[in-house]
């Protein structure tokens, strides 16, 4: 019943936060961090792409360049949002990584990440405050410096984490912040790519391909399921 009620209240409060937040206050707070991002996003379409691209430049280079052009975002979006050291929410729900950043995580972390196959989706993880990721102590991330792309990239434009809490009736939506550009330059940049011979469906003839395969997704739980130890 306690549970009931508070799960009730809870749904209510986030029912008057989006009606704030609908009111032209995120659109405010959004408006001023993408002005200030504007310049660095267009250097980063420059010189992030021309790295991503470069086929001499290995993977875990690529995916250091994502994260330090995600922290330099960061650094915009942060004192403008709800995100704090200590606050943990977003450590208990799905954190996604394909298997290539998975391997620079180990590597500089010293843990040898378990193997996953095929795709994780978020609804596939079993997330919640009795599953955290393994690498929450005391409330904070102990691997801040090594932490994924999906931590990096993840702000709450809201002014206190009401909407990240994992209580109520059904999935809260959250004001993040929106930089998919950097999380589909990453998925882009783990396809594998390699030259094969297919068939010319016209001719039937065998022809060069370019056969390309998708890296292996899991949650961090999945690929370090005991955390650094
Ligand atoms: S995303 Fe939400 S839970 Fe995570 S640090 Fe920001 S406000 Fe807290
Ligand atoms: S890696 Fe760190 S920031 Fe990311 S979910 Fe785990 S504890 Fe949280």
């Amino acid at each position: 019943m306690a549970l009931a009620e508070t799960n009730a209240q809870h749904d209510a409060n986030v029912v008057v936060r989006w009606r704030e937040l609908d009111s032209g206050k995120l659109a405010r707070v959004i408006e001023i961090v993408n002005e200030q991002s504007r310049p660095i996003k267009r250097r980063h379409h420059v010189s992030v792409n021309a790295m991503l691209n470069n086929p001499l430049v290995g993977i875990a280079t690529k995916i250091e360049a994502l994260w330090e052009a995600v922290d330099e975002l960061a650094a915009i979006a942060a004192p403008r949002s709800a995100c704090r050291k200590g606050c943990s929410h977003c450590c208990h729900i799905a954190v996604l990584l394909p298997e290539q950043e998975a391997a620079l995580i180990g590597k500089r972390i010293g843990v040898k990440p378990a193997k996953v196959t095929g795709i994780t989706q978020r609804g596939d993880v079993e997330s919640g405050y009795h599953n955290p990721c393994p690498f929450l102590k005391g409330g904070a991330c102990s691997i801040y410096a090594s932490r994924p792309l999906a931590c990096r990239q993840h702000f709450n434009m809201d002014s206190d984490a009401l909407l990240c809490e994992l209580v109520g009736s059904e999935a809260t939506k959250v004001p993040y912040l929106n930089l998919m550009d950097y999380q589909m330059a990453l998925a882009m940049a783990t396809i594998s790519r390699r030259e094969g011979i297919g068939r010319d469906p016209r001719t039937g003839l065998p022809v060069p391909v370019l056969i390309e395969r998708p890296p292996a997704v899991g949650d961090i739980r999945a690929f370090f399921p005991h955390g650094k130890q």
